[in-house]
Order: structure tokens, then C-alpha cells, then sequence
């Protein structure tokens, strides 16, 4: 804790902050945190960012008071004049150019009681123009499984992956992303003798475990799925059962694949054919094979397709429903699964109900008083297009948009085009240049609340320390603002946020049965019907969460990327590290998580960088049309050639002013896995 902000740290055991896993945390003494036994991390086990979870608590930069702008410049403000401006500004706004002249950018790394305020702050006012950053990351899972399977969330849980004879994961690096599930799910699984098949065109601590690696060419993981079911089909592996009794669609698919050369495929997602057909084979042979998909399928404007192909996988064979088996997105923010749950999602209310469907808006304008408008609103990759255009105002709530979004040059111009942006906040991140107000929130320790982790475990958080300075939680900046604004203001008067949570249950079919005493020191898992004594953990087995019998099977098609590559140019891809999270607008505080990895670098393959003439450790120019970084080379056979890794963790290099935001056409998620860069030696500085 930093001498001038006296929070008061105790122990109270609460969820981590950073990724998708859940582990319980609690603060340790000497501004540290620690590990304690939770439902998820059963020993106590986390990660170095879980260790270091305390290091941004009492972080100097925190933000202890509002900020407003006069005359370019930040002040600090009181509340009650920061709150009055964000108000006159939104409602002048929307009287002027009505409700969908707002964006509302929802928090992955907030609570569930957060989010479903908030989403209801925007729906109340007549947009449903919410999202979040489930958008950058897995939309396009959601919206294939949803549409085959009528969810899109893991389909079975973490302790039965370990009870697995067969992982294939894909486009996924849990060993570094996900390490307590990789630790303690994962390798308990490979010890018992399961299959571990890796599909990433890097080299990872992942393939490390791995039985086979097939390192696809980013882009081509059609061709390399439709081969893979085409060794299935061919060599009899097929559940013809499972596919007679719960799919549509076996005559087409089979037909679709007939003439499809394994070889050819092979070649042109740049893997070699007969290894192939060793994953297809070990995959399909397993009695119980779980896939386990990452951001390296579903960051593509292929990426719902891409999902489809490994779909069909699963499907082909009879992998879904039973125990050890189904298709597991990993979800990357603590409460990336929680915010879609609740509603901070353009197109679904609470539950998935879609905004289109009159019954859920009657349920919801039974509890508000007020139904939230039918059609769906704007994703914010879409609606960043129209700032300044159609879309006159942001809400950015614990977000930081002007590093996340791609081709962020252009991002950040379209955020000064805008008339007036508030930004809910701990610190003054990048996306804070670009606003009017600033409010100061609460981090994960000075609140309470639940968040739902990767596989649909409602967890509650409790305070670990009190807010810095004038900083107030976020639950009660989000009501305040909407008693401002929203003429039924007693909408937003809770008492808390278990009086949230007991509306969100009463609204979200898949949370009805919960309560803060059933979740308790432990969890309760989605779906929870009202009238049963428990959550479901493995989906689909009877019926598919969608009500029917069956699922379709479907023909895919490879599509190109968007970024076309030529001359010298390289694929550049991007993802995580282990030490790092997000933006990195909270990791980047944290000396010990900055002396592990204190700076991104460029994976360069040797003939690449010979080609180049560039040396392990050279400062390295990468550029493609939206912008350019400079970073240093780090040589190494770990990535395929033609292609280059860097994270998004960073300002400096920012990684996201090279990808273009060429969108999925299904589920808006950019192409952040293939960007077409040219790298060369940077210039020697010159002398003075
Ligand atoms: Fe656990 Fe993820 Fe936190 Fe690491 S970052 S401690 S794996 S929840």
C-alpha cells in the first residue's frame, strides 16, 4: 500500500481480477495477494498476475478524484458538478438526436450487478446500443454455437476437461493464458494418458504438453477442420449414431466434403497431410474428446465460420453432451462470460433473450416499467464508424477502447469526433485523452458482487480494501447516473448489490434459481432453473440448450482473410503473455509483473529475419497500412515462418495500430490473428 492512500487492507477471500479462470484470491499482507482454496482453484493455486492482483490497488496513478475538461484541459471537479455535466450531456444529447446517438461500452472486468445495471441504464433510455468486450474476442463463438447449439458458453465444465482421453485445443495458449486451468485441469488429464493435439501457428509452453502440434497458417483453419472431418468420414470414425439420432444436415456435410483432397487441404493451411490425419484419428478414436478453443479460431472475419468447421468436429463425432467431451471457448476477462449474461450485449437481454423476442421485453417491462426497444443495437466495432456521424456520445465503463479496438489510430481520431465522452475508470488510460469526464471508480478490491467465470460459475467478491481518496464504487456511479437520467429513478434505488442480483435472477431465466446465500463461500453454476436444486454442468445431453433433439451439421466454406499478403510482407497475429492482461492499463502498474516482462517484442522465425537482415535483439520497424511501431526482434524457430507475434498488452509498441478492423459479417469480431506487415531494421538514431 502506497503511504498516502491509507485503504485499510484486510483479508477476505474474493475472485481474481484478470482472466476468465475464477481463481479465489485475498489480500496477504505487504501489498501483496495470495491464492485461497476457492471452487476453482482448489489449493490455493494462481498465477503471477493473481500474486500481483494488489500491486494497482494503492497505485499512485489511481484516479481519487473526478475530472472534468475546461478549456482542453482536465480539472479536478466535485462529484455532484462531474455527474451533473454527464448528465445535461447525455440528455441533451438524446433530446436532441435521440437514444441510439450513444454508444455504451459495458465492462468485462466489472461485476455482474455493474453490468446489468448499466446495460439497463442504456436499454431504459431507449438504446440498445450496449456491448462489450466479449466483441473483441469470442463473439464469433458465441454466435456459432448459439446458433447450432443455442448457447454459447463452455459446454462442459473444468473438472470433467480432466477427466478427457483426448484435448484439442485450438487457436488457444492456456499453458501462458489460462495456467491454474492448464495446471490443474489440463496436465492432471495428459498425466492419465489423454491426447493432447495443439493447432496455433506458435510454438508454445501449451505444445510443450503436446502430442501432435499442427502450426496452421493463420487464416486457414477451414481447410485445415474440413480435412480433418474428411479423415473422419473417410476412414469410418464417424458416430453415425450420434449423427443419426442428434444432427441434420449428415447427407449435406458428407456431400460437401466428397471431393475434398486431404493433401490439398493440408497444404494450403500449411501443415503437413499426414499429421492431419494422426490428429483426426486421435480426436475421433477417443471415447471422450474435448475441444478447447481460443482467440486463434475466432479473431477472423472467417471466425463464426471458422467455429462452424470445428463444430462440425465435434458433432461428426459425437463429442457433445456426455462428460469429457463438448466445445470449451476459454474466456479471457474475469467477467467476459458474466457481462453477456446479464445483458451488455447489443442484440440479447439478460439470459440471451433476444431484443426482437416480445415476451422477454414484456418480462423485462414488468420488472422496469419501461421495454427496452426491439431492434438490435450497434456492436461498438460498428458503431466506432459512425462516431461523430450517427453515434454523438460514448459511456466507456472500465473499457479502454483507444488501445483495444483495431486500426487504433483511426479508432482514436473517431473518439475526438465525438460531442461528449464520459470514462468510468481507475486510471487515465489512453482512451481517457479522448474524454470530457472522467469518473474515479473502484477496483475488484474495494467492491462486492459476483462475476461468472469460464465455465458459467457465479462466484461472490468481497471487499479487500476501501476506495482511495473521493473514488466511489462503480454500482453506485452507475445508479447515480441513472437517477439522473431516467425518469423512473427509483429503477436504479438498490440497496446494494444482492438487491441487484435478486432482480437479475428474477429477469435471466439461466440465473433463476440463484441467490448470494445459495452461491455462498462457493458457486452456483448456469443454467439454474428456478424450480431445481442445482446448475447443470454438462450442456446438450438429452436435448441442446436451444430445445431440440438435434443440431445441424453445416457446410463450410474457407473464406480469405482480409488483409491479402504480398511482396515481402509477413502475417502478423496477436495475443497474450502470461504476465500481462488486456490493455495492460493494470498489469503495466505492477513492478513485479514489469520486471518479468517489462517489454513486448516482435517473434520473428531465423529465414524471415535473415531475409531481412535483422539480429535477435535489433530495434525492428513493422508497418502495414494503418500504422506503424517499432519494437525489438526476437529471433527464435518457436513462431512458422511468414509469420510474426507480438501482444496487445502494450501502449509502446501498440499493436493494434497495425490490424485493420475488417469485420466477421455474423459477429462484427475483427481480424486481429492476420494482419499483412512488412518489418525492416529500424534506421540507427541519428547523432546529435
Ligand atoms: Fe487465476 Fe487467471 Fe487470476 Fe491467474 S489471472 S490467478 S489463472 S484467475
Amino acid at each position: 500500500m502506497s503511504d498516502n492512500q491509507d485503504q485499510n487492507p484486510r483479508a477476505a477471500p474474493t475472485v481474481c481480477p484478470y482472466c476468465g479462470v475464477g481463481c479465489t484470491i485475498e489480500y496477504a499482507g505487504n501489498g501483496k495477494a495470495t491464492g485461497t482454496a476457492g471452487p476453482v482453484n482448489t489449493s490455493g493455486e494462481v498465477c503471477p498476475k493473481g500474486v500481483a492482483a494488489f500491486d494497482m490497488v494503492a497505485h499512485e496513478d489511481r484516479l481519487t478524484e473526478p475530472l472534468v475538461r475546461e478549456g482542453g484541459r482536465f480539472v479536478t471537479a466535485p462529484w455532484e458538478t462531474a455527474l451533473t455535466r454527464v448528465a445535461d450531456a447525455l440528455g441533451e444529447i438524446i433530446d436532441h438526436h435521440g437514444p441510439d446517438a450513444v454508444e455504451f461500452f459495458a465492462s468485462s472486468n466489472c461485476t455482474n450487478e455493474e453490468n446489468y445495471v448499466f446495460q439497463k441504464l442504456a436499454r431504459m433510455l431507449g438504446t440498445n446500443n450496449v456491448d462489450n468486450c466479449a466483441r473483441l474476442c469470442h463473439s464469433s463463438t458465441v454466435a456459432a454455437m448459439s446458433e447450432r447449439l443455442g448457447a454459447g458458453a463452455m459446454t462442459n465444465t473444468l473438472d470433467d476437461l480432466s477427466e478427457t482421453d483426448c484435448l484439442l485445443v485450438t487457436g488457444a495458449n492456456p499453458a501462458e493464458q489460462h495456467p491454474v486451468i492448464f495446471r490443474s485441469y489440463v496436465l492432471p488429464a495428459i498425466r492419465n494418458g489423454a491426447t493432447l493435439i495443439h493447432i496455433d501457428p506458435r510454438e508454445t509452453d501449451t505444445t510443450d504438453a503436446a502430442d501432435i502440434h499442427l502450426d496452421v497458417r493463420p487464416g486457414y483453419d477451414i481447410q485445415l477442420l474440413n480435412s480433418m472431418a474428411k479423415v473422419v468420414l473417410d476412414e469410418g470414425l464417424a458416430d453415425e449414431s450420434f449423427i443419426g439420432e442428434r444432427t441434420t444436415g449428415g447427407a449435406e456435410l458428407k456431400a460437401h466434403l466428397r471431393d475434398l483432397d486431404v493433401v490439398a487441404g493440408a497444404d494450403v493451411a500449411g501443415v503437413d497431410a499426414d499429421a492431419v490425419r494422426e490428429a483426426a484419428r486421435a480426436y475421433a478414436k477417443a471415447d471422450r474428446a474435448a475441444i478447447v478453443t481460443g482467440m486463434g479460431m475466432s479473431q477472423h472475419t472467417s471466425g463464426t465460420d471458422n467455429v462452424h468447421a470445428l463444430l462440425n468436429l465435434a458433432l461428426l463425432t459425437g463429442n457433445v453432451g456426455r462428460p469429457g467431451t463438448g466445445v470449451n471457448p476459454l474466456r479471457g476477462q474475469n467477467n467476459v462470460q458474466g457481462a453477456g449474461d446479464v445483458g451488455a450485449l447489443p442484440n440479447v437481454l439478460p439470459g440471451y433473450q433476444s431484443v426482437t423476442n416480445p415476451d422477454a421485453r414484456q418480462r423485462i417491462a414488468d420488472e422496469w416499467g419501461v421495454a427496452p426497444p426491439s431492434e438490435p443495437g450497434l456492436t461498438e466495432t460498428t458503431a466506432i464508424h459512425q462516431f461523430g456521424d450517427g453515434v454523438r456520445a460514448a459511456v466507456v465503463f472500465g473499457e479502454n477502447p483507444a488501445v483495444t479496438e483495431p486500426n487504433a489510430n483511426s479508432a482514436r481520431s473517431a473518439f475526438d469526433e465525438l460531442d461528449f465522452c464520459v470514462v468510468i475508470d481507475l486510471f487515465e488510460t489512453a482512451t481517457v485523452d479522448h474524454a470530457d469526464v472522467v469518473l474515479p471508480g473502484s477496483s475488484w478490491a474495494e467492491k462486492s458482487g459476483t462475476v461468472t467465470n469460464t465455465d458459467r460459475r457465479v462466484m461472490r467478491m468481497r471487499p479487500n480494501a476501501d476506495l482511495p481518496g473521493n473514488a466511489r464504487r462503480d454500482l453506485d456511479i452507475l445508479t447515480d447516473i441513472g437517477q439522473r437520467l431516467v425518469d423512473q429513478a427509483d429503477a436504479f434505488d438498490y440497496d446494494g448489490p444482492e438487491a441487484v442480483f435478486e432482480e437479475l435472477a428474477r429477469v435471466n431465466p439461466l440465473y433463476a434459481g440463484m441467490s448470494y446465500d445459495g452461491i455462498g463461500d462457493g458457486y452456483q453454476r448456469w443454467p439454474f432453473p428456478a424450480d431445481a436444486d442445482s446448475g447443470t454442468d454438462v450442456l446438450h445431453s438429452e436435448t441442446f440448450a436451444s430445445g431440440e433433439r438435434t443440431a445441424p451439421l453445416l457446410p463450410i466454406s474457407p473464406t480469405p482473410p482480409a488483409d491479402a499478403v504480398s511482396g515481402d510482407q509477413l502475417v502478423l497475429t496477436t495475443g497474450r503473455a502470461l504476465q500481462h492482461f488486456n490493455s495492460g492499463a493494470l498489469t503495466r502498474r505492477s513492478e513485479t509483473l514489469m520486471r518479468m516482462r517489462g517489454e513486448d517484442v516482435l517473434e520473428i522465425h531465423p529465414d524471415d529475419a535473415a531475409a531481412r537482415d535483422i539480429a535477435d535483439g535489433d530495434t525492428v520497424v513493422v508497418e502495414s497500412d494503418r500504422g506503424s511501431v517499432t519494437v525489438s526482434a526476437a529471433v527464435t524457430t518457436t513462431i512458422r515462418p511468414g509469420v510474426v507475434f507480438c501482444t496487445f498488452h502494450y501502449q509502446d509498441p501498440l499493436a493494434n495500430a497495425l490490424t485493420g478492423d475488417a469485420l466477421d459479417p455474423v459477429a462484427e469480431i475483427p481480424e486481429y490473428k492476420h494482419s499483412a506487415v512488412t518489418v525492416r531494421t529500424a534506421p540507427a538514431p541519428t547523432q546529435e
